[in-house]
């Protein structure tokens, strides 16, 4: 059994203590610190500026456990997903998603899904670890890698929205993405990137308090409990009200419009009612809605509703001053697109 340490699990500070205490230089933690996150190395050999003498001891104390591309598959539409396999064999599934415009990485927080929403593939696998911050990290490294070389031009932004909850392992997602956004990382704005929660407002709330900058995303799919709790089981726990108290919260601290996204499905929250409750949640904080297509995860229980429920939606939405968009799904093809991520392969 390896029993040394990951060496990404280190602070800055603590990886210069550990030279200081070796009889090195703290400086010299800088330079390796560099190494790990800004240059993403994945092996000592790689850094050439510190001794072999140094990296020799470096592997006799460390490992950098590191993620791996397993398998990827290009869509059509130039969709990349890539099949993930971390230090410990587990699968994730991390996304590239290109338009003329941008590219996008979809990443995933957690290995499988704690919840249980009734149209989304990845909630079949047990949930079987939280992703740790490098985990995430090397996935946007990896994007961005791909993003070059197929599209030629850097990644733009990035979304949590592939497997996992991230709010459920808050910490972790916040480690990674105060390494994204550092200059001593990946130096990328806040402003780009998402983090999509089913809504867990407790962390909600911490998420206004720790003053983050980046955008908040709620999958909300039906603002009447009812119908939400039928197709997000969770919903039980975390009910609309709770919900609505915690972005009320995030709003008055950080005035930051929040996006609402949104399936419709047929016999299932295609009436009027479900309209006039989505409109009056729209109420409580600004925000604006993302109708999402649905994609099938085959069982059937589930279909996207008619274009003219859909165009209900959107006039009464409109009617209300509510910015709504339409998203259609991307890489579907390969199974890529949102609430498809399941390790089929
Ligand atoms: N757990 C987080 C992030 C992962 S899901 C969340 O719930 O937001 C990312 C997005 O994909 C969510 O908006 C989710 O509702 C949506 N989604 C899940 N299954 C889907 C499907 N089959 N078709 C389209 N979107 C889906």
């Amino acid at each position: 059994m390896n029993k040394k340490k990951d060496i990404r699990a280190l602070t800055k500070e603590a990886l210069r203590d550990f030279f200081v205490e070796n009889g090195d230089k703290a400086f010299r933690g800088n330079q390796v610190y560099e190494w790990l996150w800004s240059k993403a190395s994945h092996t000592f050999e790689d850094m050439t500026n510190v001794s072999k003498a140094t990296r020799a001891m470096l592997e006799e104390n460390f490992v950098i456990n590191h993620i791996k591309v397993d398998s990827m598959q290009r869509s059509k539409d130039g969709t990349i997903k890539n099949g993930i396999k971390l230090h410990d064999g587990f699968i994730v599934e991390s996304v590239l998603i290109p338009t003329p415009k941008r590219t996008t990485a979809c990443v995933s927080s957690q290995v499988g899904c704690s919840l249980d929403c009734k149209f989304c593939a990845t909630s079949r696998l047990k949930r079987m670890r939280n992703l740790n911050p490098d985990e995430i990290y090397d996935q946007v490294v990896a994007i961005d890698k791909q993003s070059r070389l197929y599209h030629n031009h850097k990644l733009s932004n990035i979304v949590f929205m592939g497997m996992g909850e991230p709010l459920m392992n808050y910490n972790n997602v916040i480690k990674s993405i105060e390494k994204i956004t550092s200059p001593e990382g990946l130096g990328m704005s806040p402003k780009r990137i998402t983090v999509s929660t089913s809504g867990v407002p407790k962390i909600i709330k911490k998420m206004a308090d720790d003053e983050v900058k980046f955008n908040l995303a709620v999958s909300l799919h039906s603002a009447i409990d009812e119908v939400r709790t039928s197709i997000m089981p969770f919903n039980t726990n975390f009910p609309l009200d709770d919900l609505r108290e915690s972005l009320e919260y995030w709003y008055e601290k950080t005035e930051r419009t929040i996006t609402y996204e949104y399936i419709v499905w047929k016999g299932i929250n295609d009436r009027k009612e479900d309209i006039q409750a989505l409109v009056k949640f729209c109420g409580y904080v600004p925000c604006k809605v993302n109708l999402i297509e649905y994609n099938p995860i085959d069982d059937g229980e589930f279909q996207q509703a008619s274009s003219s429920a859909i165009n209900n939606y959107i006039s009464n939405l409109e009617m209300h001053d509510i910015t709504v968009n339409v998203r259609r799904s991307r890489g579907k093809d390969i199974d890529a697109a949102c609430g498809q991520l399941a390790n089929k392969s």
